[in-house]
């Protein structure tokens, strides 16, 4: 998004409303029923509920039977891997953290540097585990963008009889999720797809605890009134799915750009799972001996927003666990950080980038 003032590189931390999202969420407003009244106003509600469910369904190859609305993608997250039944859980270390608070005491499997499970270390994990085993693998990561081999996890784990949980937080309208590839459960966010921040979903096939009880709503997986207009965006921008895939050659040969300039500009900058399939839009990257909020708070004072590793860690002075987690040394990713482009970026926004950040580079190298 260049403005006159203003570049938005941080599309993984979060993305702007999209207008169709906008304009359905508006809408949505003068639906005031509860969905879970009988009268006319619930079933007004209720039908705007169930479109949307039917929309993720349609673009996530799940049946709308198995989706479960929740308040995002850690709640979704966090009803996976505490609401099933499993015996112990196995998951990688390069996961989002609410995948890590979610299951602790689990078995955690390192990365590669290109920052890939360890498959290897996956199948060790799985052979000594209690069964059935839970496996958490993300399809995406939020931070490098870095493409898990999902195929090869999904048969490994059914070698020995684990479920697989995977995060397609950061997947969904970056490259194809498929419910249907053979994991057992999925879980989505609607902000990191253009819809409201507080809404999400949980795609889950079997049996599944409730973990916020009351309300017998979502089939009892998940109590609590649905956020109508929440849940009513998310259907909406998950409509917008095909056309946010079609952008992508687009926002790779913009993403590519900026790391030739960056490596031109740095080149003893070190980009993260560079070489290997990663998301189009995230580049991830350190800068010997500038911290990252140093970077961070330049490019900010430029008008050019990004972050220091994960939105969700920013703030916070610790090195990213997923870089740690590829071996990357803790003072060497406490000067990373993410750019992340979307549906807004344009060239414009890669140069203001590289205007602002370029003279960091230079200064380093002096
Ligand atoms: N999983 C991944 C991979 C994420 O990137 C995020 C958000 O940063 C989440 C889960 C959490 O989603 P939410 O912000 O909807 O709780």
């Amino acid at each position: 998004m260049a403005d006159a003032a203003h570049s938005y590189l941080d599309y993984n931390a979060t993305a702007p409303l999209l207008p169709q999202a906008e304009a359905a969420v508006r809408e949505s407003l003068g639906v005031f029923g509860n969905p879970s009244s009988v009268h006319g106003a619930g079933r007004r509600a209720r039908a705007l509920v169930e479109d949307a469910r039917e929309q993720i369904a349609a673009h996530t190859g799940a049946s709308t039977a198995e989706i479960v609305f929740t308040s995002g993608g850690t709640e979704a997250n966090a009803l996976a891997l505490k609401g099933g039944h499993y015996a112990a859980m196995i998951v990688a270390g390069i996961e989002h953290a609410s995948v890590l608070a979610a299951a602790p005491g689990a078995a955690v499997v390192g990365a590669n540097a290109q920052g890939i499970v360890d498959l290897d270390a996956l199948e060790d994990a799985l052979k000594s585990a209690p069964r059935p085993a839970l496996v958490a693998v993300m399809l995406a990561n939020n931070e490098t963008g870095v493409l898990q081999p999902l195929d090869a996890v999904i048969a490994l784990a059914k070698t020995y009889g684990a479920f697989v949980h995977c995060d397609a937080v950061q997947a969904l309208g970056k490259v194809p999720v498929d419910f249907t590839s053979g994991v057992d459960s999925m879980s989505l966010s609607a902000h990191k797809i253009g819809g409201l921040k507080g809404v999400g979903a949980l795609i889950y096939r079997g049996d599944l605890d409730a973990q916020i009880a009351g309300g017998g709503q979502e089939r009892r997986r998940r109590a609590g009134t649905e956020n109508v207009a929440g849940i009513v965006g998310f259907g909406a921008a998950a409509r917008e799915v095909p056309r946010l895939l079609a952008d992508m050659p687009r926002i790779r040969a913009l993403r590519d750009s900026l790391e030739s300039k960056v490596r031109a500009a740095a080149p003893q900058a070190r980009i993260y799972g560079e070489g290997t399939p990663r998301l189009a839009n995230t580049s991830c990257f350190s800068l010997a001996n500038v911290s990252s909020e140093t970077q961070v708070m330049r490019l900010d004072l430029a008008g050019v927003s990004i972050s220091a590793g994960s939105a969700c860690s920013s703030g916070k002075i610790a090195p990213s666990h997923v870089l740690l987690a590829m071996g990357v040394n803790p003072a060497e990713a406490k000067t990373a950080v993410r750019v992340s482009l979307g549906w807004t970026t344009r060239e414009a926004d890669v140069a203001r980038f590289i205007d602002a950040w370029q003279p960091l580079a230079l200064n380093a190298a002096a």
